[in-house]
C-alpha cells in the first residue's frame, strides 16, 4: 500500500532529520522541499542576479533538476535566509508544485518534508506531521550543526534569523506556513532525535491502524 507522509514545521524543528529517518524505516523516498528553494536563490547568487528578481527566479525554479541538487553548497545559513527571499514569490512555487506532486506520486509512495506539503503540495497525504520546537532550542540546534561543520555561529544572531525567517514564512501571502487542520502536531523542544522518530512512529502507528479499521 502506498503511503505519503506529510512532514511541515518551521525552519531546524528537525523535520529534516526526522523525514530521513522516516523514509529510511519504511523505504520510501525522501524529498527535503526546502532545497529546492534554497537552489533557486543559489543559482541567482551564482548567476550575479537579484535575490529579488521574480523573472529570474521563475526560469530558474522551472529549469530545476531534481538529480542534480547540489546538497554541500545550499545548506549554510546565508542559503536558507535568500531561499525564504524566493520562496515568497507565488510564480516560483507555482513552478516547483508538478515536481513535488510527481516526487510523492512515486509508487509505493514518499516522505517530503517542507512548509506547505500537507496544506498545498498532497493534501490527501496519508499522515500530516507539523513539527515544531521553541524558537530558542531551534537556533540551539542550528548553532551546534553548524559549529559541528566548521562554519563560525553566533547564537544571538542565529536565533534572530529563526524569527525572521519564521515571519516571512508564516506571514507570505501564497502557500505560507500554517498548519493543516488534519495534522498531527509534534513539539519536540523536549525531545532528542530518537524521542521524536519514536513520537513520529506512534503517529503513524495509530493513523495507519484506524485507516484499516474504517
Ligand atoms: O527547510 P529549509 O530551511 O531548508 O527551507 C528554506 C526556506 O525555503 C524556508 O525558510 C522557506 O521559506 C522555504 N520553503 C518553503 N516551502 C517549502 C520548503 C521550504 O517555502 N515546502
Amino acid at each position: 500500500m502506498a503511503m505519503i507522509i506529510a512532514i511541515d514545521g518551521p525552519a531546524a524543528s528537525g523535520k529534516g532529520t526526522l523525514g530521513r529517518r522516516l523514509a529510511a524505516h519504511f523505504g520510501l523516498p525522501h524529498l527535503d522541499t526546502g532545497l529546492l528553494y534554497r537552489a533557486v536563490a543559489h543559482h541567482l547568487i551564482s548567476a550575479g542576479e537579484a535575490l529579488d528578481d521574480v523573472a529570474a527566479a521563475t526560469a530558474a525554479a522551472r529549469a530545476l533538476d531534481l538529480q542534480r541538487l547540489d546538497d554541500a553548497a545550499l545548506r549554510g545559513r546565508a542559503m536558507g535566509e535568500a531561499a525564504s527571499i524566493v520562496a515568497a514569490m507565488p510564480s516560483v512555487r507555482e513552478a516547483l508544485v508538478a515536481l513535488q506532486r510527481a516526487f510523492a506520486g512515486q509508487p509505493g509512495g514518499a516522505v517530503l518534508d517542507g512548509r506547505d506539503i500537507g496544506t498545498v503540495i498532497c493534501p490527501g497525504a496519508d499522515v500530516k506531521l507539523f513539527v515544531t520546537a521553541s524558537a530558542e532550542e531551534r537556533a540551539r540546534r542550528r548553532w551546534r550543526e553548524l559549529v559541528a561543520r566548521g562554519e563560525p555561529a553566533d547564537q544571538a544572531a542565529i536565533l534572530e534569523d529563526i524569527r525572521r525567517r519564521d515571519r516571512r514564512d508564516a506571514e507570505r501571502a501564497t502557500a505560507p506556513l500554517a498548519v493543516a487542520s488534519d495534522a498531527h502536531q509534534l513539539d519536540t523542544t523536549h525531545l532528542d532525535a530518537d524521542g521524536a522518530f519514536a513520537a513520529a512512529l506512534g503517529i503513524i502507528s495509530s493513523v495507519m491502524a484506524s485507516r484499516t479499521k474504517s
